[in-house]
């Protein structure tokens, strides 16, 4: 192609929100043999929401919300913003609960009505730990519950299975050592998820799924999307091995993902590609930046690339 196509391919692009960060990533697009879609904000709208909420031990149902939003106050994961929203919304408005009804001002609502909480950590991929009047609240998938030797009875991991099989993320909690509650986390796919990969594979192209959620809930969603090719339960690290993983055999491998835990895969790939507002992180990391968020936008790049490229050789 002549340094004018590339001009005139980055405008096109760019005119679509598809910024293209030099001619050699507009040029290996049309290469692309395995799309590499991370799961949470990029197949999925990233607007988790809590649709259920189960106690297990003879708590009451405010008071367990409580609890758990208070120990996610302090993360960023949109997990923890749904969280505290669902508990939000008991506190102040649920019919059921005391509480509701409550005149409050805004630090109140904000976070006044959360227990304080110590030694807070953050697990990547597991879920969130803290202390809350001297005992240890856990909050996270069966990774974390079973690393710290919580049982997990039948009748939860029932509850867990089901939310898992119906798409939803299963986030266990665990207080002073014992199980006290499940809730049930849905994150819809985008409108435009199953047309695109649809439309990849018309191209030749094999989509993947990876993702940190467990493997029962990322089956469920690569199911509805009409993805084969799954991996779950990787760590924020493994991304990018799972991208070198499809490289080995000299194939060229494009990575689509949100997160700053997609960086390190973005990197990795031939063809990074971040989508959405996205982390400044996984921008800089990225060849492409899909700023739409519309998953249309993977194929409107590796079409501009074949327009560019193709007919030439
Ligand atoms: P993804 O690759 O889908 O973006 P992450 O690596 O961020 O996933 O998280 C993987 C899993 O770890 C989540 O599905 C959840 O089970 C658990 N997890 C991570 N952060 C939190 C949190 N703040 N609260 C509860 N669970 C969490
Ligand atoms: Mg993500």
């Amino acid at each position: 192609a002549t340094p004018t196509a590339v001009m005139v391919a980055t405008g096109v692009g760019a005119n679509n929100g598809v910024l293209i960060k030099g001619a050699e990533s507009l040029e290996r697009a049309q290469m692309v043999k395995y799309v590499i879609f991370d799961k949470t904000g990029t197949l999925t709208q990233g607007k988790a929401t809590v649709t259920a909420a189960k106690v297990f031990a003879g708590m009451d149902r405010g008071e367990f919300l409580t609890l758990v939003a208070s120990a996610e106050a302090s993360s960023e994961h949109p997990l923890a913003k749904a969280i505290l929203q669902y508990a939000r919304h008991f506190h102040f408005f649920d019919e059921s609960s005391p509480t509701s009804g409550t005149k409050t001002d805004a630090e109140e609502f904000k976070s006044g009505w959360l227990y304080n909480v110590s030694d807070f950590s953050a697990l990547p991929g597991r879920g969130v730990q803290c202390d809350i009047d001297g005992r240890r609240i856990l909050v996270g998938n069966r990774k974390l519950l079973e690393e710290n030797g919580i049982n997990i009875s039948r009748e939860v991991e029932n509850f867990v299975v089901e939310l898992e099989e119906s798409a939803k993320t299963g986030i266990l909690v665990a207080y002073d050592d014992i199980l006290i509650g499940v809730l049930g986390i849905a994150d819809p796919l985008k409108r435009e998820a199953s047309v695109v990969i649809q439309g990849l594979q018309k191209m030749g192209v094999v989509p993947v799924m990876v993702t940190g959620d467990n493997w029962r809930t990322a089956r469920a969603v690569a199911k509805e999307v009409g993805i084969q090719d799954v991996r779950a339960e990787v760590m924020p690290a493994g991304k990018a091995d799972v991208v070198r993983s499809f490289q080995k055999d000299g194939s060229i491998v494009a990575m689509v993902g949100d997160g700053i835990n997609d960086s390190p895969a973005l990197a990795a790939a031939d063809v990074g590609m971040a989508i959405g507002a996205g982390t400044d992180v996984a921008i800089e990391a990225a060849n492409y930046v899909l700023m739409r968020d519309n998953l249309e936008d993977v194929i409107t790049a590796i079409d501009l690339s074949k327009k560019t490229f193709f007919r030439i050789r």
